[in-house]
């Protein structure tokens, strides 16, 4: 035996926590809570080619060991990749994790938690069900609703309509030769990618008012006009709550009225526009939201906790589990009825309890100071909605509920939204990208971090001049 090969090879080297992985792990907290207090500036984007050149190949046969990478990590690629907590991070829906969860995600990182079952996780689980109870309790749900945060909006509305398709089934104990589902031109892409690509279900767009918003009597007009075996193949109706370009509410009390006479389930998808709920001022858009039997809010985007998680909640998660458990020789151990097993409610078995930041936070600083925060926003919306109508260089598309505004630079073609979204990315100013509504091109803000100020959006306002 080679003595010297033997004396420095040690397969569970990795495993140990010696003075290496000591160092290592300080060094990467004391990165972590630099990285809490400051985000990265805006401009830190990359093509490939210049990362290429900069990091080049980084999973080598030896390692390039931990000083190495954690630099490299810190000067390169993490300066490639934009925060989507910057205040002036205002495309898309941006995300503004409270420091406390991001912080106890740290934590959850080192703990190994296993979140998919009750048997592994109990006190992950617990904790998990205390926050979606709260999201059950600001859309009236019935005591016994639940569910489970899974990756994002679009895990989250699959597996709703995966558990809707079942229950329908099985109360009505057949099945049309083909299902589908009546949605809106605003429903989120992943509605209609979860139908059409992964279900195999028909999708039927309902067309929606002056704001994009669907409505019961829309619903009702369809019905009246169809066929009775086109109103067969439906089981199940998509409100938004909330949706993702404009940030309308859709008419969720109306539409319910139609799903009950049609024994359809009725899905909101609140992803983005959900946390809403807890603010008062707004709270009243949502009525109706009360009778859903499911509803997903992903607390990664105005529920300030870090990616990724959706909060997935069922009326009546037997339908759900009845839908979803997996069952094998293995599981039976933890598939047991009287305890709560987060992997029985959606498309997924291994978990990581990724509920836990947002639990975390809301436990430390309480719901009150969630509904201020989320008012916060809403007033710097609105601000931004006086700004917008005062500028002569300005106007608005549609009339927002929430914190989102959709607006068009008048005489400004889509080459002039692209150079000067570009501009404003690379001189660290904002990242706010174009958009288009009903084949006009257009901008959109999105505001969800409590942190954006007024001047933040006066400049980038003032920047279409
Ligand atoms: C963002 C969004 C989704 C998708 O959520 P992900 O977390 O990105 O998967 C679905 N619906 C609406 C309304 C959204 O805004």
């Amino acid at each position: 035996m080679d003595s010297a090969r033997e004396a420095v090879s040690d397969p569970a080297r990795m495993h140990r926590y010696g003075p290496e992985a000591d160092k290592l792990a300080r060094r990467l907290a004391d990165l972590s809570v630099a990285r809490l207090r400051d985000p990265v500036p805006l401009d830190g984007t990359a093509t490939y080619e210049a990362l290429n050149a900069a990091a080049g190949d980084t999973v080598t046969a030896q390692g390039l060991g931990g000083d190495a990478v954690t630099t490299l990590w810190d000067e390169v690629l993490s300066r490639a990749c934009i925060s989507t907590d910057h205040p002036r991070y205002l495309a898309f829906i941006p995300s503004a994790p409270a420091k406390a969860a991001a912080a106890f995600d740290m934590l959850i990182g080192a703990s190994s938690v296993y979140g998919g079952s009750w048997l592994e996780g109990a006190g992950a689980v617990y904790a998990e069900n205390q926050a979606l109870r709260w999201i059950a309790d600001l859309a009236g749900l019935p005591a016994e609703a639940g569910g489970v945060f899974v990756q994002g909006g679009t895990a989250g509305n699959l597996s709703a309509l995966v558990a809707a398709r079942a229950a329908v089934q099985r109360r009505r104990g057949s099945r049309p030769v083909r299902w589908a589902v009546l949605l809106s031109e605003e429903t989120h892409s992943s509605v209609r990618h979860s139908l059409e690509s992964v279900m195999d279900v028909d999708v039927i767009v309902i067309p929606g008012d002056e704001r994009g918003r669907m409505t019961g009597e829309a619903v009702a007009a369809w019905v009246a006009a169809a066929t009775p075996e086109e109103r067969e193949a439906v089981f199940a109706v998509v409100a938004t709550a909330g949706t993702t370009n404009l940030g309308v509410v859709d008419d969720i009390d109306g539409i319910a009225d139609v799903c009950e006479a049609h024994d359809w389930w009725l899905h909101v998808d609140g992803a983005y526009g959900g946390a809403a709920m807890a603010a008062a001022s707004v709270r009243h858009l949502f009525a109706g939201v009360e009778r859903a039997d499911s509803l997903i809010v992903d607390p990664h985007k105005w529920l300030f906790a870090p990616f990724d998680a959706c909060a997935l909640l069922y009326r009546d998660p037997v339908l759900a589990r009845a839908a979803h458990t997996q069952h094998a020789s293995y599981l039976e151990v933890v598939n047991v009825d009287s305890e709560w097993n987060p992997s029985d409610f959606a498309v997924q078995l291994s978990r990581r309890a990724r509920g836990l930041p947002f639990w975390f936070s809301l436990a430390v600083h309480g719901t009150d100071a969630y509904a201020e925060a989320i008012e916060q926003t809403l007033d710097t919306a609105r601000a931004t909605h006086a700004l917008i109508d005062n500028a002569d260089h300005l106007e608005l598309l549609v009339e927002p509920d929430l914190s989102v505004l959709i607006f068009a630079r008048t005489g400004w073609t889509q080459d002039d939204y692209t150079a000067w979204s570009a501009d404003l990315l690379a001189r660290d100013v904002a990242f706010i990208t174009p958009s288009r509504h009903r084949g006009q091109v257009c901008t959109r803000i999105a505001v969800v971090n409590p942190l954006t100020t007024i001047a933040d959006i006066a400049r980038v306002l003032d920047s279409m001049r």
